[in-house]
């Protein structure tokens, strides 16, 4: 099974991502987590995201797409949570295309929406506690660069929605509830 997980940042995905792992064994792809760890080590492509990244736009397609067909021809048997990816139509099509060519599908496409209020709230809770426990604060969580990161999303993500909906693959959770709802929620999603 393969799916997506759609949301602002601080909507929920990368949480709802790891219950995903650690219950199902599905792979966790972030295009988020692996442009981090490209920058980290250095490589040349983590150098030329940089600044793109702390500006809180996106990167190229071209880049994202790139590091997504790597993983998706690392393992051949599927079982994806995209977490982060697609952002932009175009990631979507060459999604379904890098999907098609290994005989594999899309099952569900999740959307946790919370309100940019709650979004807003959620990072500055997440930058204070990073902080308090010594761990590195992620310099998009500062707030003038998250709310350069939502108004990207807004104009460059949220059309995947009516992309999804089009489809018949789109469902809706309300991402404002507690945890294990929204939790209990995607399980039945992925239960059919
Ligand atoms: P995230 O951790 O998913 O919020 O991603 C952090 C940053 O990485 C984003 O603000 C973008 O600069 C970049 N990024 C992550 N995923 C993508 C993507 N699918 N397309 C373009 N840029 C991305």
């Amino acid at each position: 099974m393969n799916i997506i997980l759609l949301g602002a940042p601080g909507a929920g995905k990368g949480t709802q991502a790891k219950i995903l792992v650690e219950g199902r064994g599905m792979i966790q792809l972030s295009t988020g987590d692996m442009l981090r760890a490209a920058r980290t080590s250095g490589t040349e492509m983590g150098k030329r995201v940089a600044a793109i990244m702390d500006a809180g736009q996106l990167v190229t397609d071209q880049i994202v797409i790139g590091l997504i067909a790597e993983q998706i021809d690392a393992h051949p048997e599927g079982g994806f949570i995209f977490d982060g990816f697609p952002r932009t139509l175009a990631q979507a099509d060459a999604l379904e295309d890098l999907l098609a060519a290994k005989g594999q599908r899309l099952d569900a496409v999740i959307e946790l929406s919370v309100d940019d209020e709650a979004l807003v709230q959620r990072i500055v809770k997440r930058a204070a506690e990073a902080q308090a426990a010594g761990l590195p604060v992620r310099s998009d969580d500062n707030p003038e660069v998250f709310a350069g990161r939502l108004r990207e999303y807004y104009k460059k993500t949220a059309p995947l929605t009516g992309y999804y909906h089009a489809k018949r693959r789109l469902t809706v959770i309300d991402g404002m509830l507690p945890v294990d709802a929204v939790t209990a929620a995607v399980a039945a999603v992925l239960n059919g």
